[in-house]
């Protein structure tokens, strides 16, 4: 039976999930960012001011949602600006109504105007290590979080500042601001940390700070209705696919055939936890119905002897080179 990787039903909702306002260092008032995100298409953006958690549900209305998040970061110290290393994390509100979070943060509130006396008072930990920011990661999931893990690029980090991050629930493959700025993301931390077992999703974002941030990278939530809750919940479950360009209009399986319908591609593949992806490309004209042939993958893959768990993943490439990413399916969520 044909099962859906992405939700038949409902509707795809355009979403920016990483944006700084004059809240913080952005140039944009709340009000601007929503005005310019709805002119072209987008549904949906997540204001994640820097330290601040502030609601801007005013915004919301039946054509925009406005997300309550914010972004925190942890900063090696001892090295001179610019060769210090940072951990940025987004954490987004199950609760729009949320304004405060107790996860540790290596910095000192910058915003006070917008910051509870107690948060002010807090004596934050000086300390950046794993230990700290998976505390942090655990804290903000118990206080009605999700989180992300941003931009490690631009952030100057490796393998081995990422490898033990538990409890993430995405990590940024595309960060426009990063990448007009010189500092391009890819997707191989989102393989390093899905080949420990962990299901993390790809995300493509803006993260802007001013007009030129804009419009670079997005998610397509479907979603039944746009509605704060049900979201939420379908940012939570995975249903969504993150881009920079292609449209990925179905993505579904049946008997070990994936079926994909894009909008116009130069190549469509699907990788894996292996070496091994499988590819098509077009000839004569650009792809928008593809049908790969899983069986020999699904055949090879064994949950049991695997050192590592199997799940394969979409990425779609349009003429001007722009990427589509579906998320990761392990093998043990196919029917
Ligand atoms: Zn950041
Ligand atoms: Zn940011």
């Amino acid at each position: 039976m044909k099962q859906y990787l992405i939700p038949e039903q409902g509707n795809f909702y355009k979403a920016n999930m990483h944006m700084h306002t004059t809240v913080s260092d952005g140039r944009m008032t709340p009000e601007e960012t929503k005005e310019e995100y709805l002119k072209r298409g987008y549904s949906i953006v997540a204001f994640t001011d820097h330290q601040v958690l502030v609601p801007h549900n005013d915004l919301t209305d039946e054509n925009f949602l406005a997300i309550t998040s914010t972004e925190i970061d942890f900063n090696q110290t001892g090295n001179a600006y610019g060769f210090i290393k940072t951990y940025h994390l987004n954490l987004y509100s199950r609760d729009p109504n949320q304004t405060r979070y107790s996860a540790f943060t290596a910095k000192k509130v910058q915003y006070p105007e917008y910051t509870p006396q107690d948060m002010l008072d807090y004596n934050y930990p000086k300390d950046y290590d794993v230990e700290l920011i998976n505390r942090t990661i655990e804290k903000a999931r118990e206080e009605g979080f999700f989180v992300s893990y941003n931009h490690p690029v631009w952030s100057t980090q490796t393998y081995a500042d990422y490898i033990d991050l538990k409890g993430l629930w995405g990590v940024e493959c595309h960060n426009t601001g990063c990448d007009r700025t010189g500092y391009p993301d890819t997707p191989q931390p989102l393989d390093d940390l899905l080949r420990t077992g962990a299901q993390v999703f790809p995300l493509a974002t803006d993260d802007a700070h001013n007009m030129n941030h804009c419009f670079g990278g997005w998610l397509m939530v479907k979603a039944e209705k746009l509605e704060y809750a049900t979201v939420i919940d379908a940012l939570e479950r995975g249903d969504f696919y993150a881009s920079t360009g292609p449209e990925i209009k179905e993505l579904s399986i049946e008997n070990g055939i994936l079926h994909v319908e894009c909008s116009p591609a130069r190549s469509v593949f699907v990788s894996t936890e292996r070496r091994m992806s499988i590819q098509k490309n077009a000839t004569d004209a650009p792809l928008t119905s593809v049908d790969i042939d899983l069986n020999k993958y699904l055949c090879d893959s064994n949950n049991d002897k695997a050192t590592v768990k199997p799940y394969f993943r979409l990425t779609v490439v349009d003429g001007a080179g722009m990427r589509a990413y579906s998320r990761a399916y392990f093998l043990d969520e196919l029917n």
